[in-house]
């Protein structure tokens, strides 16, 4: 449907919508709408492979459609710096010769992702100023704060002349947000009552009925759980949770404890949020080799892992194969995650690892430390 010159001339003339990744399955988002002839997509997102596809990692979206309409693609907007709405945009950076543009974070996030690609230079990536808007030849568009668990996310409202849509991105509504702006619940009404043609909704769990907890219980009782050990204390979350990884900073300062950071996806995305300004209190972070030498009662480690992914820093703490982090019986180990269906194997088997040498689990059915983000974080 999507390829041929004759169906090119259907996208002339009228308003499309046309997705390459992300509906009917977990990541990989990318959006395209056209105006006329006129394209912008929004996100260029990666996924995880599963079993589906031995060997294989990582999966991008299918963007040969890009180049039918190269000539006419004026943008990539991104919404926000997770790697599922963000994560393609180094790997597919050859296919594309069009601005992307970006918030202050994702853009850290997507340089960085660049330069280890050694592909820098290879796109115009352009900071995106939410506050104002942003004039695309056939589209304007406009930005609204969100919540979300990563910095700076926006929901899109697209002006064109056959009317207005509205894609949502991820989103939460978090009253109590810890992080960044507040849900700017008014825009949302202002921008119904004016009419739209369309909403495209784009976020876990929006199907579920219900309303998600604030980040901000998540650390209140963070700091409750902390004050009750006088052992090690690790935390494992999505190393993108940067609002939950502020919390625990948080809690770790109330409670006089230092705070390493292990696991490589760690340590970046943490390093962007301080580049960005995003956390402050960078004296609390110490290295590896000093979390060693302090007393375990002043001792916070944030690692990835909370899915039991092999090879990630928990699983090699577990595994006593980590060079400077041993843990010892009553330490303790939070799980500030949720489980993704399908990893419930893998992360049992990690937690049974850990309860054998009589280390201590908590999870969210013990002590409110997660609510949904509402990523799969
Ligand atoms: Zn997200």
């Amino acid at each position: 449907m999507l390829k041929t010159d004759n169906n090119m001339q259907l996208y002339k003339k009228g308003l499309f919508f046309v997705s390459l990744g992300g509906i009917g399955e977990i990541g990989a988002n990318c959006y395209l709408y056209c105006c006329d002839g006129k394209w912008i997509m929004i996100d260029l997102g990666l996924s995880f492979a599963d079993d589906r596809y031995p060997g294989i990692d990582l999966l991008v979206p299918k963007i040969n459609f890009i180049d039918e309409i190269k000539n006419n693609l004026l943008a990539v907007i991104v919404s926000h710096g997770h790697e599922d709405h963000a994560g393609a945009v180094a790997y597919l950076a050859d296919k594309i010769n069009c601005p992307v543009y970006a918030s202050s974070f994702a853009k850290i996030l997507i340089e960085n992702r660049l330069k280890e690609f050694g592909k820098s230079d290879s796109i115009d990536l352009i900071e995106l100023n939410p506050t104002t808007n942003l004039s695309i030849d056939e589209f304007n568009l406009n930005f609204i704060d969100t919540t979300h668990s990563i910095p700076q996310p926006h929901a899109i409202v697209i002006e064109t002349k056959y009317g207005n849509l509205l894609h949502t991105a991820d989103w939460k509504i978090d009253d109590e947000p810890t992080l960044g702006n507040h849900f700017k619940k008014n825009d949302f009404i202002k921008i119904g009552n004016n009419g739209i043609l369309a909403l495209i909704g784009d976020s876990t769990n929006a199907d579920v009925p219900g309303f998600s907890l604030s980040e901000n219980k998540v650390k209140k009782e963070l700091s409750q759980v902390f004050s009750r050990y006088i052992n090690r204390i690790v935390v494992t979350c999505f190393s993108s949770n940067i609002a939950r990884i502020i919390n625990i900073v948080h809690a770790a300062k109330k409670n006089n404890r230092k705070i390493a950071l292990i696991g490589r996806s760690m340590k970046k995305n943490i390093e962007a949020a301080i580049k960005a300004n995003l956390i402050k209190d960078t004296n609390i972070f110490i290295s590896e080799e000093e979390a060693s030498l302090i007393p375990k009662e002043n001792l916070v480690i944030i690692c990835t892992g909370s899915q039991g992914e092999k090879r990630s820093a928990l699983y090699r703490i577990a595994y006593n194969s980590h060079k400077n982090i041993q843990l010892e019986t009553d330490d303790v180990v939070i799980f500030s995650s949720r489980d993704i269906p399908g990893n419930e194997k893998t992360i049992d088997a990690l937690k049974n690892l850990l309860i054998r040498q009589r280390i201590e689990i908590i999870t969210a059915d013990d002590d409110l430390v997660h609510v949904s983000g509402p990523w799969l974080c």
